[in-house]
């Protein structure tokens, strides 16, 4: 620590199933961090490449601290410890980390630096979510919500909705729900609504939501921004839209108002925002939920382009990236959609038997008996 005292902190990296390629995970600094949970984010993450077709397995990391009381140089040298300790079984063929919760590229280079100085080469493949400077990919900011508005427009597609004529509520502004925002907004749907931690911001004919982010930079939060109506997150989750995007934390629609949700189409930007009592309720009202590991995993395919760039010492424009990740998405979404047809499931349930199809034909192939 900055005043001479040694500080002990605890951590993990867990490998789910690497049937498919190596695994690939973020990295959570969080007082919360624990085993179990660790191999559970891990667990999803196998499911989340595997049905978007990315040669990865799962992994996930994390260390036991709350890192807004490190200083700097005290959270550099936090970073640079947990990589020297889970040097030997990371590797940019072996495990490759990414951010997650209070982890960012700034935080990815240090981690990327260190590996490679344990390495005696430099081994930009290792993690990605990386600034660009030093490997990082083209497009990887708005790659997430990104693939929150492909998915959408394609499930109007498949419902023969027009997207000029659709409204929709995007719960949190922050990485995911301003660029879901702002690239639907961009395809013609009106944003009626979006929301932060502070309340949600309404308008029935919509607003302009780069405008509401210009406005962010300015007052930090939504709220008050002109021409608008405050209400509850609870309220903009039981708007009458055709597409309800949340975008900020786990748990939001639950047994307790999944009857009074009004959407068409939730689409799963965070990730688990809808608990299975929720998903039973919905799905027996026909309600579409695109779920998040499909809705939101824009992030891991932006991240797998990183990787391939790394390893190849070649770097993309921003249209190429942008063009590459629509045809995954597209194509997973297709699969999916398809699936769900084949066995009168939810998109949910046909995401898990996907994945579930694809894990097992590569564990057989490999004589994983
Ligand atoms: P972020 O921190 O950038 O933004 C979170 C937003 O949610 C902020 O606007 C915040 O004000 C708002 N918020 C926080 N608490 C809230 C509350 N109680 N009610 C309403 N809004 C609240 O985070 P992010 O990166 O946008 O991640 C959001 C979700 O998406 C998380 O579930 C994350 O796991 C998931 N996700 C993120 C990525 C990514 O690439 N960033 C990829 C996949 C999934």
């Amino acid at each position: 620590m900055d005043d001479g005292r040694l500080e002990v902190y605890k951590g993990y990296r867990a490998q789910h199933n690497t049937a498919l390629g190596p695994a690939k995970g973020g990295i959570r600094f969080h007082q919360n961090v624990n085993m179990d949970e660790v191999k559970t984010l891990s667990f999803w993450m196998t499911f989340k490449c595997a049905i978007l077709n990315l040669p990865y397995g799962g992994g996930k990391g994390g260390v036991i601290v709350e890192p807004r009381n490190l200083s700097r140089r005290e959270l550099e040298s936090l970073s640079r410890g947990y990589i020297q300790k889970i040097a030997p079984i990371i590797g940019e063929y072996v495990d490759i980390l990414a951010p997650d919760v209070n982890t960012d590229s700034r935080i990815m280079g240090w981690m990327m630096d260190e590996y490679s100085k344990s390495f005696g080469r430099l081994a930009s493949g290792v993690i990605t979510g990386k600034p660009k400077t030093i490997g990082g990919s083209a497009g990887r900011g708005s790659a997430t919500g990104r693939g929150v508005m492909f998915t959408v427009r394609e499930a109007f597609k498949k419902l023969g909705l027009n997207a000029n004529q659709t409204t929709a509520a995007v719960q949190g502004f922050g990485n995911v729900g301003s660029f879901t925002a702002k690239l639907l907004y961009d395809i013609g749907v009106t944003i009626v609504a979006v929301s932060d931690v502070h309340g949600a911001i309404y308008k029935a004919d919509g607003f302009n939501p780069y405008a509401v982010e210009e406005y962010i930079k300015d007052k930090g939060s939504v709220m008050g921004f002109p021409g608008t109506s405050s209400m509850s997150n609870a309220e903009l989750l039981e708007l009458p839209v055709t597409v309800l995007a949340p975008c900020a934390l786990e748990s939001q629609i639950t047994g307790d108002n999944a009857d009074r949700i009004k959407a068409r189409i939730i689409a799963e930007g965070a990730n688990g925002p809808t608990t299975p009592a929720a998903d039973e309720v919905l799905a027996n009202r026909g309600v579409m939920i695109i779920p998040d590991v499909l809705a939101n995993a824009g992030g891991v395919t932006v991240s797998y382009f990183e990787w391939v760039q790394n390893l190849y010492r070649y770097y993309w424009t921003e249209k190429e990236v942008h063009a590459r990740q629509e045809e995954m998405m597209v194509e997973a979404f297709e699969k999916v959609y398809e699936t769900s047809k084949k066995y009168q499931s939810t998109l949910r349930v046909a995401a898990y038997i996907v994945a579930l199809e694809r894990l097992t034909e590569a564990m057989k192939l490999r004589g994983w008996y």
